[in-house]
């Protein structure tokens, strides 16, 4: 079956392959920013949002969305977890961009104190802590959009390589996107950009973490070995779930206090 025109996309209705197969060729000979653009100014993907970890090479698509709309909804996932270097530098790079649309996602105070009071549940069970603490926030603030935009790239993991631009966000099956607009960027043409713009590196990548998420689950690298090979060191786990095909179906729409399945 031929793919949909791009203008016939009902942007209020869920997306379907159809659609991500008519989007990902109308982009594919387009610079990361004219996808950017596309997607966050001329809507076609509907309502959408950033979500980004503020990490090692963050700065680098929060630059180019700073170019085109600095008040786009950018979505950090506030885990209580998070090393207090992060922290000051999504400050930082949220004051050196402009950027105004940059929100917060706390876990449930409720769903804490019942499943982690003690607040080490990374330490036995880091699946069961990623769920309270990045994937049900996210799910619920997606809920209110069409389309997520993230920084991931192929060189990063194996899970990553070969991802395209547009892709159908499996985590739930609401039918929204994921979209991509760095995945063919690999560590020298970030490295570049980042020297061309000047800007502010997180202080953590030159004391050896190329790349950083919270801070009981993040190690060192030593030289030569896998980037992402610092994250959950020693766990047979290398994403935190919110890139997991159905980890979050049904729980979009509970309401505050919902309880893990575990
Ligand atoms: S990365 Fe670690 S501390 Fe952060 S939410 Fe996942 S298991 Fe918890």
């Amino acid at each position: 079956m031929a793919a949909r025109p791009i203008d016939r996309i009902d942007t209020s209705a869920a997306f379907t392959a159809e659609d991500v197969a008519a989007l990902n060729a109308r982009y594919a000979d387009a610079s990361t920013a004219d996808v950017l653009r596309a997607v966050l100014v001329e809507g076609v993907a509907g309502r959408a949002a950033l979500v980004s970890s503020f990490g090692a090479e963050s700065a680098v698509l929060l630059h180019l969305v700073s170019g085109i709309a600095p008040d786009a909804p950018v979505l950090f996932l506030e885990t209580g977890k998070h090393f207090p270097e992060t922290l000051a530098y999504r400050d930082t790079l949220i004051a050196h961009l402009g950027l105004t649309g940059v929100i917060n996602l706390t876990p449930d105070a409720e769903v804490l104190a019942k499943k982690d009071d003690a607040g080490l549940r990374w330490s036995y069970d880091p699946d069961g802590c990623c769920e309270i603490r990045k994937v049900i926030p996210l799910a619920k603030a997606l809920a209110g959009y069409d389309a997520s935009v993230t920084g991931r790239k192929g060189f990063q993991a194996e899970t990553r390589a070969g991802l395209p631009i547009f892709e159908l966000d499996t985590t739930d099956a609401a039918g929204r996107l994921k979209i991509n607009p760095l995945i063919d960027w690999n560590a020298t043409r970030l490295a570049a950009y980042m020297d061309e713009h000047d800007l502010p590196r997180h202080p953590l990548v030159a004391q050896g973490y190329p790349s950083i998420g919270c801070m009981p689950c993040t190690s060192k690298v030593a030289p030569g070995e896998d980037p992402r090979s610092g994250r959950w060191r020693g766990w047979d786990k290398t994403e935190c779930g919110i890139h997991v095909e159905g980890a979050a179906s049904n729980i979009s729409d509970l309401p505050p206090g919902y309880e893990p399945a575990f």
